[in-house]
Formats: structure tokens, C-alpha cells, sequence
């Protein structure tokens, strides 16, 4: 029988979560296999692809969030080549009806959540008018009681592109990096953790679980319990050659329409490099499923259905011919903490296998902290100084 294949630790799933755990790992030359079953980084079967996420460090989900996107942003410039970026800083615009926004992520008053994190992370932000709105952006067609907030030096990254700098940067990657290969099983080892694939068994003393929406199958309660894996869809719409959206650029957009926890959309002006198109998306929470049953095919009606319900009649010159669409999974995480918030990352030891780390990073807003959380787990997993600010404890789920 083959010996098991040996590694300090092992990173399950290289996604947003596990390209960074892995970088991390490397920067400090540890030892470390990383696994990820598709046949290469940057994909399009997880939570993680789609040309753009939003980037903001008034983080509204939550203060304990702003060290990490803090940290993901230096990770992100510390990454960047001339011919390469990564951050897009064009600028995030709240709109909402009156001051209050409506539910997002948990949090019921959204707009006065994301001034107060401002505060906390000393970032400005910009208060406009329905007057000031229309002057300054008139691609956005806005009622007379919305209100904006602009967040200058927030932006958008490029979800592939992070993940593919962070793997790229990975020194000697071959037999560090495994693509093509799927974990099935885990189990206690003696001297660490055994890590059974459909290719080979691995051991380590320590595994960080990083497979997204594919986590609660793997490791269970509490995991599986608190988890719902929930089918998104991204659409990309052409805008007319002679409108305000044909330059391009920014900002992106997070519009709270009405009073509902479904009035909310946000999009993206055309990327440099990426689809033409203006990218929107909405949210659902209702429907939810196992991640190998998503269909990933997005049919014509529910773009039309997304262009009906959000995009008719607020972006100026955008059209309803569809230039793509693409489907993604949500790992959400529906318990409200002690604050109210849901939606809440979910971060902490398997329950009972000791050396193992779980890390559910989503519920739709978990790209733009991935990288720093790559930094803040390995410094907890190495036995560091924390990540200044962090306490990753906070998103423990209750065992
Ligand atoms: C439509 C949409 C919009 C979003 N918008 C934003 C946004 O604007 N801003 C923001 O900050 N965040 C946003 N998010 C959230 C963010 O994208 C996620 O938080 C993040 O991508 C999650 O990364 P992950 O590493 O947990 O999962 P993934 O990136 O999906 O990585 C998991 C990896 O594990 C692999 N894997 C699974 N099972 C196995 C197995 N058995 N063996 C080996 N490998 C396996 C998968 O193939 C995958 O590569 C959005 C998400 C979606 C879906």
C-alpha cells in the first residue's frame, strides 16, 4: 500500500480563501500541499469568479471585518504589477430611499451600518442629494427622496485575477498546488490529520478547510447545521454606445430601491479587459440546495426577470440584451449574532478532529476579506501575533 503523502499542513479548496491561506503558508516557507478539485485556480464552479466584487472597507456587515479587508488591501497592492491590477478604485455609491437602507447582509438599517463603520475606519464618505446624484452621475436615475453615499477610495477587485496572483507568487508550485483532484474524507492521524482524495492520502498536523460551498459536506455540525448554500446569478447587460454607461468606469453601485429586503441591487460599469457589458446582480435567499446539484445554466427569463424588477428604469442607457450571465454560490450563514447581524462568517476548529480548521468565508460578501483572512489564519494556525485589530474568535460557531 503507498505511504500517505506528508505536509505540515494541507489547504483544502484553493479558492478566494485557499489561495490566500496557501500564499501565506508560502511567504513564511512552510510546508503545505494545496488541493483544489477543479483542474485549474480561478473557475467558474464556486463562489468565486465573475470579473468583479465589490471592495469597501466601511464595512456595514460588521466593524470586526475592517482589519481584514484593511489587510486584503495591502496583500492586493503588495501583489500588483504594472501590468496587472488588482483594485479598481472607482468608488462605491449607497443609494437609498431617505437616510435608512434597507436589510442587507443581516444588518436592518444598512446605510447607517455602513456610516458608522466609516467612522470606525476612518474613511470618508460623500453625501449627495437627488440634485447632486443627478448632476454627478446621470447614468443613475434616482427618485427625489434617494440619497447617496459615496465611498471614494472603495472600488472593485478582480476575483480571478487575486486568486491567480496569490497562486502565481507561490514559489517551486509543483506538488505544492494540486488541481484536478477532489477530497473525500478526513479523519484523525496519529501525529495529525489524515486527508483522503479520490487521487491519494495525505497527512499533515495541520488542514485548513477552505472548499466554500462544499464545506458542510466534509465536516458537518456545526458547520452543516449553520450553513445554506444558496444559488446567485450575475448578468451582464449591453449598454447603448451613445448612453452614460458607454465609457466604462465607475463607481460601483449598491442601490436600495424601496423598503424590502428584496428593493436592493448593485452592478458594475464595463471592467478594462472584461465583458462588455454593465454587470448587475441581485440577491436570493429562498432557494437552497446541494452545491453539486446548482444548475449553473442561467436561463433568458430570470435575466429579464433581473432587468424588470431592478434595472428598467434607474440605469440610463442600459439595455435588456443580455451579453452574459453567470451563476455563483452564496455559503450562507442565516443566525443573527448578539448585534443582529447575519450573514456572518464562520470560522473555527472541526469538532472532532483536532488540527483542523474550518473557514466559511462568504454569504456574499467574503472576497473583498479573503486575503487578509489568508494572513489571519496562518498567523493563529503558526501560533503569531494576531493580525493587528483581529479577532478571528468572533466568528467561532457555537459547537
Ligand atoms: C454572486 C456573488 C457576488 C458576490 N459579491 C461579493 C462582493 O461584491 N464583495 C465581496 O467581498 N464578496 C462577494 N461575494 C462573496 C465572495 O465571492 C465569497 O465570499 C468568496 O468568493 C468565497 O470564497 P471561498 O474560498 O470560501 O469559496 P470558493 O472560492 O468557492 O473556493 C472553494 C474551493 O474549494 C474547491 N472545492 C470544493 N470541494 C472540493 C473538494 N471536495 N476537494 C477539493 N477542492 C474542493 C472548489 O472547487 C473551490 O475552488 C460574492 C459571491 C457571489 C456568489
Amino acid at each position: 500500500m503507498a505511504e500517505d503523502i506528508e505536509a505540515e499542513v494541507l489547504v483544502l479548496g484553493l479558492g478566494a480563501v485557499g489561495a490566500a491561506v496557501a500564499y501565506q503558508l508560502d511567504r513564511r516557507g512552510r510546508d503545505f500541499i494545496g488541493i483544489e478539485r477543479q483542474p485549474a485556480a480561478g473557475h467558474a464552479f464556486g463562489s468565486s469568479h465573475g470579473e468583479t466584487r465589490i471592495t469597501r472597507e466601511a464595512v456595514g456587515e460588521g466593524l470586526d471585518y475592517i482589519p481584514l479587508v484593511k489587510r486584503s488591501h495591502e496583500i492586493w497592492a503588495e501583489l500588483e504589477t504594472p501590468a496587472r491590477t488588482l483594485r479598481h478604485e472607482v468608488g462605491v455609491l449607497y443609494l437609498s430611499c431617505g437616510e435608512a437602507g434597507a436589510a442587507r447582509h443581516g444588518a436592518t438599517d444598512f446605510i447607517t451600518a455602513t456610516r458608522k463603520a466609516a467612522k470606525v475606519a476612518g474613511v470618508d464618505l460623500v453625501r449627495m442629494d437627488a440634485s447632486a446624484l443627478r448632476t454627478a452621475y446621470p447614468r443613475f436615475e434616482v427618485t427625489d427622496d434617494t440619497v447617496g453615499y459615496l465611498e471614494p477610495r472603495a472600488g472593485y477587485v478582480r476575483p480571478e485575477a487575486c486568486i491567480a496572483a496569490q497562486l502565481e507568487a507561490i514559489a517551486a508550485p509543483d506538488g505544492k498546488l494540486r488541481y484536478g483532484e477532489t477530497v473525500l474524507d478526513l479523519d484523525e492521524a496519529a501525529g495529525g490529520v489524515r486527508v483522503q482524495t479520490d487521487l491519494s492520502t495525505y497527512r499533515a498536523r495541520q488542514v485548513v478547510v477552505a472548499m466554500g460551498a462544499w464545506i458542510p459536506g466534509l465536516v458537518g455540525d456545526p458547520f452543516s447545521r449553520e450553513v445554506e448554500v444558496l444559488r446567485q446569478v450575475q448578468h451582464w447587460f449591453l449598454a447603448d454606445p451613445q448612453g452614460p454607461w458607454a465609457a466604462g468606469g465607475g463607481p460601483a453601485f449598491l442601490w436600495f430601491h424601496g423598503p424590502g429586503p428584496n428593493d436592493v441591487f448593485y452592478g458594475f460599469g464595463t471592467t478594462p479587459g472584461g465583458r462588455a457589458g454593465v454587470k448587475v446582480a441581485t440577491e436570493q435567499y429562498a432557494l437552497s440546495g446541494a452545491p453539486d446539484d446548482t444548475d449553473w445554466a442561467v436561463s433568458q427569463a430570470e435575466s429579464q426577470a433581473m432587468f424588470d424588477t431592478h434595472v428598467r428604469g434607474r440605469l440610463v442607457g442600459v439595455t435588456a440584451e443580455r451579453v452574459d450571465a453567470a451563476a455563483c454560490l452564496y455559503t450562507w450563514n442565516g443566525r443573527a449574532d448578539a448585534a443582529g447581524h447575519k450573514g456572518r462568517f464562520l470560522i473555527g476548529p472541526h469538532r472532532e478532529i483536532p488540527g483542523v480548521t474550518v473557514v466559511s468565508a462568504c454569504s456574499g460578501h467574503g472576497f473583498k476579506h479573503s486575503a487578509g483572512l489568508g494572513d489571519a489564519i496562518v498567523r493563529q494556525m503558526l501560533g503569531e501575533a494576531p493580525l493587528p485589530g483581529c479577532d478571528l474568535s468572533v466568528f467561532r460557531p457555537d459547537a
